[in-house]
């Protein structure tokens, strides 16, 4: 199939079944583009849709968000995970307020000088909103180009096929491709615009494409996590240090071993009565490592101060940052 016609298809394709009302698709402007981006690394459709539409309540511009505290954006990206996303788009749009007057830059090389942003996401925003003809080459992308070639995916490939006319529909096409047609297990092959010509297909070899990378078993570290109430129901976090493992949200105290929950315990409450109550063990699992965590949960018949640490009220904790597991505990989806 020549480059033109792979084309035509995918566009024909997108014209009659692309998604074309999601709501960074009305009103398409760099900055409602870039952060659907961001929030769509990783996570699906249908997860971003409330979080986009919350953010953009919130933080309606690039200069909002630019003066937003950190604590106020991460709360916004509470659950959607991946934080190092929120905390790089934050500092995207400082950097842009002072180096562009809050413009998106106009190049890809320029675009990717941005913290968080790379190559695929760059272009993809620049095909989007101002039609530049930017391959990409995100997971669904990779998926379908492999498949259809019966090769690695891979930048050539990528830019072999890229379109110089309606190059933002023709992004926007593949990754609907992808998402909803040349899914991860069970393609609908018969349904796809590239089933004739596609190679795995006619082969019968689409397992085998995109070649899997060797899957290396996740190390394992584990964590107590010292959730304390105390007598007027707040509970008490520590936030973490900016740089790093949730870089920036709320926690509860957190030790290494068993030992080192009462001695901590011994440590901020001497004298102090409570009740102690070990909560069955839970997994949280990160790109490189899976965290093995223990709640236990301490419930005081006093109010005392703590240090490090801030006690919040219940009706508090959405205006801060918290990870997963720390808001599954508090929102009870896990039983104490
Ligand atoms: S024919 Fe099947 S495997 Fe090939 S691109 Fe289409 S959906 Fe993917």
């Amino acid at each position: 199939m020549t480059p033109i016609k792979f084309q035509n298809a995918i566009l024909a394709w997108f014209d009659q079944h692309g998604r074309k009302h999601l709501p960074w698709q009305d009103n398409k402007t760099h900055y409602r583009v870039w952060v659907s981006e961001i929030m769509l690394q990783q996570t699906q459709v249908t997860t971003v849709i409330p979080y986009f539409q919350r953010f953009m309540e919130r933080f309606p511009t690039v200069q909002i968000l630019a003066e937003a505290p950190s604590d106020t954006v991460l709360s916004c990206w509470s659950g959607l995970g991946y934080y190092a996303r929120a905390r790089n788009l934050h500092r995207a749009a400082q950097y842009l307020v002072e180096h562009f007057h809050g413009e998106f830059p106009k190049t890809l090389e320029q675009a990717i000088e941005l913290p968080g942003l790379g190559r695929s996401t760059a272009s993809a925003i620049l095909a989007i909103v101002d039609g530049q003809p930017l391959p990409i080459l995100d997971g669904n992308v990779k998926r379908v180009l492999s498949r259809f070639a019966a090769a690695e995916p891979s930048w050539s490939l990528a830019e072999l096929y890229m379109p110089t006319a309606r190059a933002g529909d023709y992004t926007q096409a593949m990754m609907d491709l992808g998402a909803m047609v040349c899914t991860r297990t069970k393609p609908k092959c018969l349904l796809c615009p590239l089933e004739k010509a596609c190679k795995a297909y006619q082969n019968g070899e689409i397992d085998s494409y995109p070649p899997k990378k060797v899957q290396k078993t996740k190390p394992e570290k584990q964590a107590y996590f010292i959730w304390i109430e105390d007598e007027v129901g707040r509970v008490l976090l520590q936030q973490r240090p900016h740089k790093g493992l949730w870089g920036g949200l709320w926690v509860f105290p957190m030790v290494e071993f068993v030992e080192g929950v009462d001695h901590w315990l011994k440590q901020h409450l001497p004298k102090r009565k409570f009740t102690k109550t070990v909560l069955p063990e839970q997994q949280h699992v990160f790109t490189h490592f899976k965290l093995i965590y223990i709640p236990i949960y301490i419930k005081l018949t006093a109010i005392v101060a703590i240090n490090p640490g801030i006690w919040f009220n219940k009706n508090e904790l959405d205006t801060i940052g918290l990870p997963a597991p720390i808001s599954l505990l508090l929102n009870g989806k896990i039983k104490k």
